[in-house]
């Protein structure tokens, strides 16, 4: 038995953002954008946010958005008597969206409460359209807002059905600005997102069959877009690949990769995707052989004769994106390991095909000593 959920609509196609001043969604209501400094500077965002004439624009997301740039933005939110909530950036921009829309429904001040103090999350938040600007998290259509408590040193995802956007405008023209390093962190998220899905003990045919379309796109995709930056074909299927990904992990959820990440980015300041990749080749051979074929069956699916195969052209998109593939690469003092391991038990790790061990997470660490 398995149920497939996604109440989000989706707008797909180079160009859709035009459109987003004029859809019921938002048009005629009072609209708040949600960016990040750098995403605001861009002269086709500022178009964008031109068009839609917001009532207020806020530009403060942080990289790995904390619990006060949600507060901050839930506060206004409120000032603003804000009808509906525009997230247009990358992962970040759109999680923190996704949080502040909920809060400002509640009567608290902060999403602490939620976040690590464990308060349910158990009403519907102001509708949030998500319009994503790198091809990477599939926030864009996910229950899931990561955040990080600085003040108390945890970087989590929280995940509720509330958390579900309206709607996902996903228009690849956005992203033909994001730079190498970027492009290669977010590429390998997605391409996280579609393995821990189809591994996740959780797993089913739906999220199954776009978890190996995703795999097979970013595979063939992401070489031509480290050609060219500018490849506008290669680049929209790099955001179909995010987007399908995406619906792929949302409902079977991550396992080991997602787990280790957690510390990798928390202890040694990774961004996001490069954490996930950083033991995708390693978590890919342990769990194999507890996978009853089905991991040879992605490979295949991807155009792989072997999982060596694949996992050879996973060190290679990792490379050439600049992405570390060993702890001498990402700077990570052998030292730092124990605590690493330590804290890569978080709660989605259960999730895995094979039930992780600590000597499982000292193997994997061995392997990518470097
Ligand atoms: P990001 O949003 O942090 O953006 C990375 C950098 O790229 C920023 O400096 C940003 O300004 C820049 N950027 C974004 N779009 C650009 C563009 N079009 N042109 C030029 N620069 C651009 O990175 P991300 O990888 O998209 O998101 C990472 C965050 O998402 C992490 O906090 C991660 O934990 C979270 N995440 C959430 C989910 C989910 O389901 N909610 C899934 C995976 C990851």
């Amino acid at each position: 038995m398995w149920t497939f959920h996604l109440p989000t609509k989706i707008v797909f196609g180079a160009g859709s953002a035009a459109s987003l001043s004029s859809m019921p969604e938002i048009s005629g209501r009072r609209a708040v954008v949600v960016t990040d400094p750098v995403i605001g500077k861009l002269s086709a965002i500022q178009a964008l946010v031109k068009k839609l004439a917001p009532v207020a624009v806020f530009d403060d997301v942080r990289p790995n958005p904390t619990v006060v740039n949600v507060d901050s933005l839930s506060a206004l939110l409120r000032k603003e008597k804000a009808e509906v909530v525009v997230a247009i950036g990358g992962g970040s921009s759109l999680d923190c969206a996704k949080a502040a829309a909920f809060l400002a429904k509640t009567e608290d001040a902060s999403i602490r409460v939620y976040h690590s103090e464990g308060k349910p999350i158990d009403k519907q938040g102001l509708p949030l359209l998500t319009v994503p600007t790198t091809a990477g998290t599939g926030s864009e259509v996910t229950p899931i807002s990561v955040l990080d408590d600085e003040e108390k040193n945890v970087k989590a995802p929280m995940a509720s059905p509330w958390f579900y956007p309206v709607c996902a405008v996903v228009d690849s023209e956005l992203t033909l600005s994001v730079p190498l390093s970027v492009t290669a962190a977010t590429a390998l998220d997605s391409l996280s997102h579609s393995i821990e899905g189809y591994w996740s003990k959780n797993h089913q045919p739906i999220c199954d069959a776009l978890a190996k379309e995703a795999a097979k796109t970013i595979f063939e995709n992401l070489p031509k877009v480290y050609d060219n930056l500018g490849d506008p074909a290669a680049r929209d299927q790099l955001s179909y690949a995010a987007l399908i990904a995406g619906v792929a992990f949302q409902m079977p959820k991550n396992a080991i990769m997602h787990a280790c990440s957690y510390p990798l980015s928390n202890r040694a300041h990774l961004a996001h995707g490069a954490a996930c990749a950083f033991t995708m080749e390693s978590s890919i051979r342990l769990n194999a052989s507890y996978m009853n074929g089905r991991m040879e069956e992605f490979a295949t699916a991807c155009g792989f004769s072997s999982i060596d195969k694949m996992i050879a052209q996973i060190t290679v998109l990792k490379k050439r994106g600049g992405l570390p593939c060993t702890l001498k690469d990402a700077g990570i003092s052998p030292d730092l390991v124990e605590t690493l391991i330590k804290e890569s038990f978080h709660p989605v790790i259960k999730n895995n095909p094979k039930e992780v061990t600590v000597e499982d997470l000292q193997q994997i660490y061995k392997e990518i000593a470097g």
